[in-house]
């Protein structure tokens, strides 16, 4: 199979080397930044200047992009654009965090040419690429879905079929809203220990073994106590996510606690804290003055 990996990010970059050391396929590479295709061609993929030159040479593309304009850009432009260049029966995926409105503009558009889509987004951070542990959260048709698992399941550990086209991009923004709200609350009590005569890291370690604290919240609190906060799930795409949860999740309106929380980590965004990890929400409280 020849496949195609648009967007070498953090993320996309782990996700091809994986797809490269568990198989024999052909992997085409494309980034808008050419430097980052650099390393994956020396670990024997070939390099395309385009994402529709990427496509074309592809049975799979891939896509793990930064966020809807990102995947609007390099999935529909009609030069550059993937899509157009699809061949008929080919695959898209889309594992980009992405909103579900894009998501469906992707899925007509992918209809209308004649190819496979999927949404697939996935839970599991820098770590979980690199070891090929994460988990794929699916829309889209169930025959696309059976034919494309055995490549998925080289890069994840389990991969759900949420339902058709859309849900696998809400079922993300659900849990990525989850996981933050909680972050967002045991930072500001994590802050707040700062005022008072409990010792900081006696209080986490008693908090993180009851049953009230998620095993999110718990590994949180603990990484709260330590004073750098190196990126695996950046703040700046917290912001994003969140943002595309509050407004698109539901369909209904707007969720408030999700609001609340985007609003927290949109402000670290703006003081600076944006490629911290999430845990270094907890900065925003202390400077606050909170402790
Ligand atoms: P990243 O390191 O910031 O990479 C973003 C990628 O998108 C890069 O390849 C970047 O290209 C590309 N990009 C951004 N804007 C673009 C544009 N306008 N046109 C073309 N390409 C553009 O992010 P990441 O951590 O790999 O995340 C990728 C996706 O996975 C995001 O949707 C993110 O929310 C999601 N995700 C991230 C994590 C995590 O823990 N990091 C976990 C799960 C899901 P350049 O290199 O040229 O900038």
């Amino acid at each position: 199979m020849r496949i195609a990996v648009l967007g070498l990010g953090a993320m996309g970059a782990r996700m091809a080397r994986r797809l490269l050391a568990t198989g024999e396929d052909e992997i085409v590479v494309w980034n808008r930044t050419a430097e980052a295709t650099r390393p994956l061609v020396e670990a024997g993929a070939t390099a395309a200047p385009t994402p529709a030159v990427a496509a074309a040479r592809s049975d799979l593309v891939l896509g793990m992009l930064r966020d809807d304009d990102a995947g609007r850009a390099v999935w529909l432009r009609p030069d550059t654009g993937a899509l157009a260049a699809m061949n008929p029966g080919a695959v898209a995926i889309d594992c980009s965090t992405v909103t579900p409105s894009f998501t469906g503009e992707l899925a007509a558009g992918c209809t209308a040419h004649g190819v496979g889509f999927l949404d697939a987004p996935v839970l599991g951070s820098r770590p979980q690429a690199e070891a090929g542990t994460l988990i794929f959260l699916a829309g889209g048709d169930p025959s696309v879905v059976r034919r494309v698992e055995p490549v998925l399941r080289r890069m994840g550990g389990a991969v759900h079929h949420m339902g058709p086209s859309g849900t696998g991009a809400r079922m993300k923004l659900l849990v990525n809203a989850l996981f933050a709200v909680q972050v967002a609350a045991v930072a500001e009590q994590v802050a707040a220990l700062g005022g008072t005569d409990l010792d900081p890291a006696r209080a986490v370690e008693v908090l993180a073994a009851t049953p009230v604290a998620s095993p999110a919240a718990g590994a949180a609190a603990v990484a709260m106590l330590g004073h750098t906060f190196p990126a695996a799930f950046p703040i700046d795409l917290v912001a994003k996510d969140l943002g595309y949860a509050a407004g698109s999740v539901t369909g209904r309106g707007d969720l408030p606690i999700t609001r609340t929380a985007a609003d927290v980590f949109q402000r670290a965004v703006e003081q600076g804290y944006g490629a911290d990890n999430i845990t270094g929400v907890v900065q925003l409280f202390r400077t606050a003055g909170i402790a």
